[in-house]
Order: structure tokens, then C-alpha cells, then sequence
């Protein structure tokens, strides 16, 4: 959800993740502290790109030197996202407070967002690119200071995944969700006084999915008694534009001499996506058919 608040003086955004958080750890078969942490990057990026009109697609890179060895996310304006992390498996013991320990296994190092435009419409456009250092590697306060310091907005960022193992061993996101808050210049400033001292005292979002909350209890949490109107609401998934077709012509880029080899040695050709973990499968007929079009 989408939302403004101080007669337009604050932009708030809110999403329930659950679902999509559960998909992408489906997918890539995380670790529960990669979890946390691939699920709060995938659901800042979807908050960061909603109902922001002016570009195709926003990728965040957190380049950093934990154990998970970095995480993308790329998210568009339509509550599409998709993202991967470079070591699934990674881990670290949980930290003092016995919580799953995301500053650790994220680690030091810089924080990207990237906006693009231009691709839907043939016209190639210099993309946007901010950074800055990784401040807490808890995500959440990352994309706060990569707000102020690159785009000059103070931001109040809520991000969080709550799970548990089954007894199969197997991931269960409990909830996933998060809120972003955006002062714009000029904002009321009793108006972001009441906001900072509501979003200081709001129950922890996951606490609030988990017992049903909706993203607009999320906003009405966060922004207490101050009041916001909605502007617009949408579905949010984890979707990946990969497809058995694009990896044909991927494969179709390939030298025939390279093709003639992979197809007497191999008897056929696999390729993984990086972003959601699928995997096709050319057969020899398949390789046959691509050469013979050669
Ligand atoms: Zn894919």
C-alpha cells in the first residue's frame, strides 16, 4: 500500500511479504538468518520501487564481505520483485538477544540501489546509481541511511521476517513485511515529531502480520494518531522474467563449434537461473534443432 500522510509532506509505503519471502527461501533453500536477511532486502526493494513511476526496474546490491558473500534484489514499480544471495547455506549463531543474527552474516561493505529506464520503450537512459557503506548490515537501517545520505530523505525503515523451523526441518516464514516512511523537504515538522515518536513505539511488524495485520494496520501503527490517506494497493510477488525460451536463445548466442562439443559431449545442455533457482534443461533434440538453425 501506498499512502501520504502531512498533506502530502509524507510518503508512506507498506507490504505484507510473507508469501513471496517464503517463495524466494523455497526457492533458493536458505538458511534461516539468509532468510531473514534475503527476505527484508527483498521486501525494502519492493517499498523503495512502489508507485515509482519514473523507471523500469531498481536493484538493490548489498557487496558485502559475511558470510553471505551479497544479496541483490530487483524490484519494479508493480510489487514485482526478485533476488538472490551468493552463499544460500551460509550462517552464523544467533547474537546476544538469542535473534537470528543479520548484521553477521551480512558483514561489511557497501549498499547499492541502481534505478534503470528506458527498456520498455527502446530509449536507453543513463541509469541512477547511489551508494553507500553497509551502516548496521540489519537491512532495514541500511536502506534508511542509503535514503538520507544518497537521495537526501529522512526515512523511518521497518523490515522483518519472522520464522521457525518445522519438524521436517524445512523453513516456515511465520510473517514478513515491512514499512517506509519518507519526509519529504517542507513536511510539517510537528507532524514528523508525532510520526518519530509513533514509529518509535509501533510493535515490531512481524509481530503485527503474524496476528493479521494488513499493510494499512502496518501504516496505522507506525503513524499512530496522525492521519494518512491510501492511494493505491497492490498484489506483491516474487516473479523472475527467466523462461525456458530465453535460455534457447541464450544458448542459441553460443558459437557452433562450442554447440557441436556440448552436444557430443554433454547429449544436452542445463542452465540455472541466478535469480530464482529454476533450471532448463535442453535435451539433444533441443541442441539439434538450434544448430540445424544455425
Ligand atoms: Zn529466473
Amino acid at each position: 500500500m501506498r499512502a501520504t500522510a502531512a498533506d502530502g509532506g509524507v510518503r508512506c509505503m507498506a507490504a505484507v511479504t510473507t508469501n513471496l519471502v517464503a517463495e524466494a527461501v523455497r526457492r533458493h533453500q536458505t538458511s534461516h538468518t539468509v532468510a531473514a536477511a534475503l527476505g527484508r532486502t527483498l521486501t525494502g526493494a519492493l517499498l523503495l520501487g512502489v508507485g515509482q513511476k519514473e523507471f523500469d526496474r531498481l536493484t538493490v546490491q548489498i557487496a558485502s564481505d559475511g558470510p553471505v558473500g551479497g544479496i541483490t534484489a530487483e524490484a519494479d514499480a508493480h510489487g514485482r520483485v526478485r533476488g538472490y544471495v551468493r552463499h544460500p547455506k551460509a550462517d552464523t549463531p544467533l547474537n546476544s538477544n538469542g535473534k537470528l543474527d543479520v548484521r553477521a552474516v551480512v558483514g561489511e561493505g557497501m549498499f547499492y540501489v541502481t534505478y534503470e529506464s528506458g527498456y520498455d520503450i527502446g530509449l536507453y537512459r543513463e541509469p541512477y546509481r547511489g551508494a553507500v557503506p553497509i551502516l548496521s548490515g540489519e537491512i532495514g537501517e541500511d536502506f534508511a541511511y542509503y535514503l538520507i545520505k544518497s537521495e537526501q530523505i529522512p526515512s523511518a525503515v521497518m523490515l522483518g521476517v519472522l520464522l521457525r523451523a518445522r519438524e521436517s526441518g524445512e523453513t516456515f516464514i511465520e510473517a514478513a513485511g515491512g514499512v517506509m516512511i519518507q519526509v519529504m523537504p517542507g513536511a510539517d515538522e510537528r507532524t514528523v515529531a508525532a510520526i518519530e515518536t509513533s514509529v518509535s513505539n509501533t510493535p515490531q511488524t512481524t509481530t503485527l502480520i503474524r496476528e493479521g495485520a494488513r499493510p494499512v494496520d502496518l501504516l496505522r501503527a507506525a503513524l499512530g494518531d496522525v492521519p494518512f490517506e491510501a492511494l493505491s494497493e497492490q498484489p506483491v510477488s516474487f516473479v523472475c522474467q527467466c523462461s525456458y525460451e530465453r535460455a534457447v536463445s541464450l544458448i542459441s548466442s553460443i558459437e557452433r563449434n562450442e554447440l557441436q562439443s556440448i552436444l557430443c559431449e554433454d547429449k544436452g545442455a542445463a542452465m540455472t537461473c541466478h535469480f530464482c533457482n529454476e533450471t532448463y534443461r535442453l535435451d539433444e533434440a533441443a541442441l539439434e534443432s538450434i544448430l540445424s538453425g544455425k
